[in-house]
């Protein structure tokens, strides 16, 4: 089943009078319980891209469509609520509170979308441990390797019960054996959850893992 479609997307972006394309003419379809990675180039795209699947930012041009729904038709505060409905993100460096225990960072993620309730941490810790940090849960973050801490951000992400969530190089702050531990952990959760993913990785290890490849070359999708 389809969950996102661009239609002829453009992204421009302007610096002064320079006109700069980063995406030129991008029809894609992401269905239900895809698992794609998005590779190219530094410069190719990839976070352009990523950043509009995420709504954190709109397209120059084209269609974006979530379902049946035109993303362009949404008010302000629709898509702030669709996001925290739909989308987790995962960044390349975490971004954990580092004044929190991984439980409370993960938490905060419930309570941002539900209010304070006293499940919140309960569940919090119960994901947590289904993703390997069983002895970590009072932790702060600068005590937790870097495989450990995306484990809390990729728990903070599906805490929620997104969709799809969505990475910017979520590997890229963690040596290759480490990143494909979580590509792994990731690939577990798409096919136990059933949470579609699209992330971008300049790992060629990664890439050889992955059925589903998207290729950006100059904002273009390589045929
Ligand atoms: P990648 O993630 O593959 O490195 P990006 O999407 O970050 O590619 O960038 C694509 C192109 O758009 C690059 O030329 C980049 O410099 C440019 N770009 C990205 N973001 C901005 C921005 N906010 N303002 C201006 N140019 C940008
Ligand atoms: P990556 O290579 O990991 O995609 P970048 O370093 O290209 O990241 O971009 C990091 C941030 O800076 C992004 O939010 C992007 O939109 C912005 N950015 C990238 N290139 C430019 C640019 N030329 N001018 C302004 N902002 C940019």
């Amino acid at each position: 089943k389809k969950l996102i479609e661009f239609q002829k997307v453009n992204k421009t972006y302007f610096l002064g009078t320079q006109k700069i394309e980063a995406l030129k003419d991008i029809d894609l379809t992401i269905n239900n319980q895809d698992f794609i990675a998005i590779i190219g180039p530094s410069g190719s795209g990839k976070s352009s891209m990523l950043n509009l699947v995420s709504f954190i930012d709109e397209p120059s041009e084209g269609k974006i469509l979530y379902g049946d729904i035109n993303v362009e038709n949404l008010k302000d505060k629709d898509i702030a609520q669709f996001r925290s409905n739909k989308i987790g993100i995962i960044f390349q460096n975490f971004n954990l509170i580092p004044v929190f225990s991984a439980t409370e960072n993960v938490a905060l993620a419930l309570q941002i979308q539900n209010g304070n309730n006293k499940e919140n941490i309960e569940k919090s810790k119960e994901l947590l441990n289904e993703l390997g940090l069983g002895n970590h849960l009072n932790h702060r973050p600068n005590y937790l390797s870097g495989g450990q801490k995306q484990r809390v951000a990729i728990a903070r992400a599906l805490i929620t019960n997104p969709e799809i969530i969505i990475a910017d190089e979520p590997t890229s702050a963690l040596d290759s054996k480490t990143g494909i531990e979580i590509i792994d952990l990731m690939k577990k959760i798409n096919e136990t959850k059933k949470t579609t993913f699209i992330f971008s990785t300049h790992d060629p290890r990664i890439i050889n893992q992955v059925e589903k490849t998207i290729e950006l070359i100059d904002g273009q999708i390589k045929k």
